[in-house]
């Protein structure tokens, strides 16, 4: 995969974290898309490996210059690998030094956030795909059904906005369901 010249041109080819070493990888700064070097960042094998490595933690003291870099991504990446260590005095520091937008801080923590979960009435994880199992009798809006008590509801999908419901399939017709009135098959 060849890396995108506009995006090795931002700092002349070179690493955008270390700033050392030939940069040879694009790396995408999520949750954001690869549509844009705006949301990339140029890296190097070394600093690409050093992310992999929870032990790696003596390599990202080069940050203290990647920390000045004036593109978004660079800053929301290191700030978030300096997050990960800032048990660490030194990696604190440079998180203080660092007076970054509060969308760009944002970006860089919203990796350590725990995305909302669709929790069952029995406090069970829900997933995509599940079986459930209705717990309670339901009166289904804009039916002539009533769903009852025991009824089996397969391949779930879950509501990305509300992780109080879930989207099921009964007699053939999807609706929405409060998570509080399944538990999942397991
Ligand atoms: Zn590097």
């Amino acid at each position: 995969m060849s890396i995108n010249q506009k995006l090795l041109d931002r700092n002349s080819n070179q690493c955008e974290l270390c700033n050392e070493q030939v940069a040879t990888i694009e790396y995408t700064v999520s949750p954001k898309n690869d549509d844009s070097i705006e949301n990339q960042v140029a890296i190097c094998e070394k600093c690409s490996a050093a992310m992999d490595n929870k032990e790696a933690s003596f390599h990202w003291r080069c940050l203290d210059g990647s920390i000045w870099n004036p593109e978004p991504s660079v800053q929301a990446l290191s700030y978030r690998i300096l997050f990960g260590l800032k048990e660490e005095g030194w990696a604190n520091d440079l998180i203080n030094l660092t007076d970054y937008d509060e969308n760009t801080i944002q970006w860089a923590v919203s990796a350590y956030e725990k995305a909302p979960l669709h929790i069952d009435a029995f406090g069970n994880t829900l997933e995509a795909g599940d079986t459930v199992v209705l717990t309670k009798e339901l009166n289904v809006k804009g039916t002539n059904f009533t769903a009852s008590k025991g009824t089996v509801v397969k391949r779930i999908k879950l509501v990305n906005d509300n992780t109080d419901q879930i989207e099921g399939k009964i007699n053939d017709q999807t609706i929405v369901i409060l998570t509080k009135f399944v538990k999942k098959s397991l």
